[in-house]
């Protein structure tokens, strides 16, 4: 027979498991738990979308769309498109669904995204993103909600030492066209030193030169004319109240007057969190305000603001994550001790307790496998044990053991599943926060 060849997985793309998925389902725990803290709903959304739905709305003439999107025709003819981002296609679904009547509406979404792009550390084909977008609120207050959000993330996750919040403003429409003149003018005088890339830019988003990775365009974009002197009084005024809001919330931010993002829609605040830690993809989470997106694919004027971080680069920064918390281990001595086994196996689990039995293996083996697992317990089911209804419970720290009557575990099922159950329950945490106030409940 022939050798059958196991197919290759498709490049830039992971598996991602172990110690990598624990950091990576850390990332995930910590945003669900952050955006309930901010009072952001959760929306999940199609992974592929009309290709309209990003060319439209991103900009023809950004890398994402013009070089990066998985663009393929399905069998009915229509063109889709893997969504590159979660932006343009939360935007659809608000035209689509007459979310209107919610705004603003603060949502968050997570999951894969596509982007055809040379592959390397912290840079993927298929990566993760997690996201926040406020829709429908022209205020300020937007800017600095999602910007808080953001920081207390990155404090939860134990990553904020070392990534810095840059912070600009790409002002409103007057002032947008005031400064790209000012940026043609001083581009169009380096036009013979520009890259290939940045020429073209110059015609079509010369603002995206200021972005520039080439080197050949880095001394000219870092020489050019800053927005500030062309800042409408609105567009100051805006971008100072957000400027304050973050300080009374406690976010610290510094100034970046070179940053732009790379997609077409952003008026306002633009902003990434910036780290040193991850080499040339040093950009964890980035965003904007996009008050000109939803017009972009036939909706009313509409403001929005958002952010996207990468999953794997949060992932990166993270301390190894522990090893999952196995409490109690089973072990049956010998085939007559299954039935007991499975029985009390169900009983603990039922409780709330995590609790593990190998499939195979003598005595020895089993103990020396929950020793690795990092057990709390083992508790050795025997026949002997079986004709006495107790079983032998060794702690595996210390080595010391005890008989406990088979009663006891039944037993313990209901205070174990209520305090396990009453961790995550709002309701305990405003007793907690009540009687922290000092405020009685029937006031
Ligand atoms: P970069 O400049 O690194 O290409 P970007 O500006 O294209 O980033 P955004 O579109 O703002 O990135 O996406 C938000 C976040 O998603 C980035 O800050 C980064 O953390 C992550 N990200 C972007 N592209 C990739 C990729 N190819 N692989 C892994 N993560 C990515
Ligand atoms: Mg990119």
């Amino acid at each position: 027979m022939a050798r059958i060849e196991t197919p290759r997985p498709i490049r830039g793309t992971q598996d991602i498991f172990g110690d990598e998925q624990r950091r990576f389902a850390r990332v995930l725990e910590a945003f669900d738990h952050v955006r309930k803290l901010y009072a952001f709903q959760r929306v999940d959304l199609p992974v592929f979308e009309d290709t309209q739905v990003f060319a439209r709305s991103i900009g023809e003439t950004t890398d994402v769309v013009s070089k990066e999107m998985y663009t393929f025709e399905d069998r009915g003819g229509d063109s889709l498109t893997l969504r590159p981002e979660f932006t343009a296609g939360v935007c659809r679904a608000y035209l689509t669904n007459g979310w209107q009547q919610h705004a603003p509406l603060k949502l968050v979404t997570s999951g894969a995204v596509f982007r055809y792009e040379r592959p390397q550390k912290g840079r993927y084909r298929q990566f993760h993103q997690i996201d926040a977008e406020v829709i429908g609120a022209a205020e300020p207050a937007a800017d600095v909600e999602l910007l808080a959000f953001a920081d207390q993330l990155l404090h939860e996750l134990g990553i904020a030492d070392g990534v810095t919040l840059q912070l600009n403003t790409l002002g409103d429409a007057e002032t947008r066209d005031a400064w790209r003149n000012a940026l043609v003018a001083h581009f169009e005088k380096h036009r013979g030193e520009l890259s290939e890339d940045s020429l073209v830019r110059l015609d079509k988003n010369p603002m995206r030169i200021l972005d520039s990775k080439d080197p050949r365009d880095r001394p000219i974009a870092d020489a050019a004319p800053d927005i500030d002197a062309h800042l409408t009084s609105e567009a100051g005024d805006f971008f100072e109240k957000v400027t304050k809001g973050l300080d009374a919330a406690g976010v610290k931010w510094t100034r970046n007057g070179r940053l732009v993002r790379g997609l077409d829609y952003y008026r306002h605040t633009a902003f990434e969190f910036v780290t040193d830690r991850l080499g040339a993809q040093g950009t964890v989470l980035a965003g904007g305000r996009y008050d000109g997106l939803i017009e972009s694919l036939g909706g009313p004027a509409t403001p929005g603001v958002g952010w996207a971080a990468g999953v794997e680069r949060l992932a990166m920064l993270l301390e190894q994550a522990p090893e999952p918390e196995i409490v109690a281990v089973v072990v049956p001595a010998g085939d007559s001790a299954m039935e007991a086994t499975t029985k009390l196996l169900a009983t603990l689990r039922r409780a709330g307790v995590p609790t593990d039995m190998a499939f195979r293996g003598n005595l020895k083996r089993r103990l020396a496998k929950a020793d690795a697992q990092n057990a709390h317990i083992a508790i050795i089911v025997g026949e002997a044990e079986i004709e006495k209804q107790e079983y032998t419970v060794k702690i595996l720290r210390s080595g010391g053991q005890q008989a406990v009557p088979a009663g006891r575990f039944a037993a313990v099922q209901s205070s174990v599943r209520q305090a396990a159950w009453e961790r995550d329950k709002a309701a305990s945490v405003s007793t907690v926060l009540v009687n922290a106030l000092g405020i009685g409940e029937d006031e």
